[in-house]
């Protein structure tokens, strides 16, 4: 990181807590005006079952937000910020009380960045994307998707998706959890590994919790004075343009859960929208604030502070032909913990816990999803328990809620990888082709109690062509973690 980047996180981040301070008691009092306004019916939503601590959220959420700062371009502008806190400030004092716990830790950062995308992490940071404002045609609509992203901060719906994953976490807790808010390449750069590739576990929200987030963020919208329809607006804004450009970004983290608009529209038509100062007229002021700053970055960018070698977005293109096994094979480093010898074609796409390494037109986006259809990976992974045949299944129960269709392609097998036990087990799935696909899951522990684990994935029709390396790759595995 460059010391130009530490000044721009040191001036950015105090000065929001005050605010954050600030704020809070504004919200009380808020709340206290707002509450007899009588409200039209509207949808309950309700938390999910969540076994972790609104302190713990605010925690994770903190160490995310600081990776994310470190991460990505954080603009520094007070008429930006000053614009963006406003509208924060707006929704979260429109949120309701039983869901606004005292311990959250709100901020909305913008992020000089050209995608149409905002996130926010566990217990209330927020970020918002320069192309998000570029792309609103009005207040409205910046302040629709803030309300859906202060939603899933509000329903904790992060930790909820953590605690479906249950015992079982791939790589550092945090991280996974980011990587659930964030999604895509995003999530690729913070959560460092929590990515899986076949699909995106952990790493999106499911239908349910963006139909949720979308209601309460309605809701929330409503008692702040704005028209819930423009959320609705800006998810066809968004929704078109990753058509137009292919862009994953938003999609892959926040899944359309299908009629958007038309259930927001009909949440709208129960809620009453509070009469507030109309701003309105500030917003292209705002948005004019956004021509004096650098070109934005694209997040397929790296960024230029990251010393972690995180890979592309894609390896070719998904669809396209893709290459057998080279004959010649190179040898790899796992960082420290493992070497592994792989077809030279291959190509290497690292992160903290996990390398894959994969075949010309075997990785990218399909739909919003990052997928990988040929290759393997290797990585290392939390395990539930000491017994090598429960945590190999935890590990498979993770795989199978993320990829629906999953299943067992017969007995696991006991056997040897780098000299110690492991158990394979075979699974098919449905592959992001179209086709099945074979999916192999070797499983060790290491020295540490965590477990290693060496993935395949084939199509079935490329299977036959691709057994031999598996083997090749598998058997050449040697772990240096001093067991
Ligand atoms: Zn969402």
């Amino acid at each position: 990181m460059n010391d130009n980047t530490c000044r721009v996180i040191a001036q950015s981040g105090l000065p929001s807590l005050q605010i954050r301070r600030r704020r809070r008691a504004v919200s009380t009092l808020a709340l206290v005006l707002l509450a007899p306004i009588v409200l039209g019916a509207q949808t309950k939503v309700t938390p999910p079952k969540n076994k972790y601590t609104p302190e713990q959220d605010v925690e994770i959420g903190l160490k995310a937000a600081e990776e994310a700062r470190k991460e990505f371009p954080v603009i520094d502008n007070d008429r930006i910020d000053d614009y963006l806190d406003r509208i924060g400030a707006r929704l979260v004092e429109a949120s309701p009380a039983e869901l606004n716990n005292h311990v959250f830790q709100y901020s909305f950062t913008p992020l000089n960045l050209k995608e149409i995308n905002a996130f926010a992490l566990p217990g209330g940071p927020m970020f918002v994307n320069r192309g998000m404002v570029e792309a609103a045609s009005r207040e409205g609509e910046v302040a629709g998707v803030m309300a859906h992203e202060l939603a899933h901060v509000l329903l904790r719906h992060g930790t909820a998706n953590a605690t479906k994953a249950q015992g079982f976490q791939i790589g550092a807790l945090a991280g996974a959890i980011a990587g659930a808010v964030v999604g895509g390449g995003w999530g690729e750069l913070i959560s460092q590994g929590s990515q899986f590739g076949l699909g995106t576990w952990l790493m999106k929200y499911s239908r349910e919790y963006e139909k949720q987030a979308d209601l309460l963020g309605a809701q929330i919208m409503a008692r702040a004075g704005y028209d819930p329809r423009d959320l609705g607006r800006m998810f066809e804004t968004i929704q078109k343009s990753s058509k137009s450009s292919g862009g994953p970004e938003w999609m892959s983290s926040h899944p359309d859960p299908g009629n958007r608009s038309q259930y927001i529209a009909k949440e709208a038509s129960m809620l009453q929208i509070a009469r507030r100062e109309d701003t309105s007229t500030q917003f292209e002021s705002f948005q004019a604030a956004f021509n004096s700053l650098p070109p934005a970055r694209s997040m397929s960018e790296p960024s230029r502070n990251s010393d972690r070698g995180e890979g592309p977005a894609s390896v070719g293109r998904i669809g396209d032909r893709v290459p057998p096994p080279a004959t010649q094979y190179r040898t790899a480093q796992g960082g420290r913990l493992f070497q592994v010898n792989v077809p030279t074609n291959w190509q290497a796409l690292s992160s903290n816990n996990s390398m894959k390494f994969v075949p010309q037109n075997a990785y990218g986006p399909v739909e919003g999803q990052t997928v990988f259809t040929h290759g393997v990976e290797l990585g290392v992974a939390r395990a539930p328990s000491r017994d090598l045949r429960e945590a190999t299944d935890a590990f498979i129960d993770a795989l199978a809620r993320a990829n629906p269709g999953l299943r067992a392609a017969g007995d696991p097998r006991t056997l040897t990888m780098s000299r110690r036990t492991a158990i394979g087990t075979p699974l098919v799935g449905q592959s992001a082709l179209g086709s099945r696909e074979r999916i192999g899951v070797y499983t060790t522990f290491l020295s540490d109690g965590n477990l290693f684990y060496y993935l395949t994935v084939v199509p079935e029709e490329d299977a036959s062509s691709y057994a031999a390396a598996f083997e090749r790759v598998g058997n050449s595995i040697r772990l240096n973690d001093g067991r």
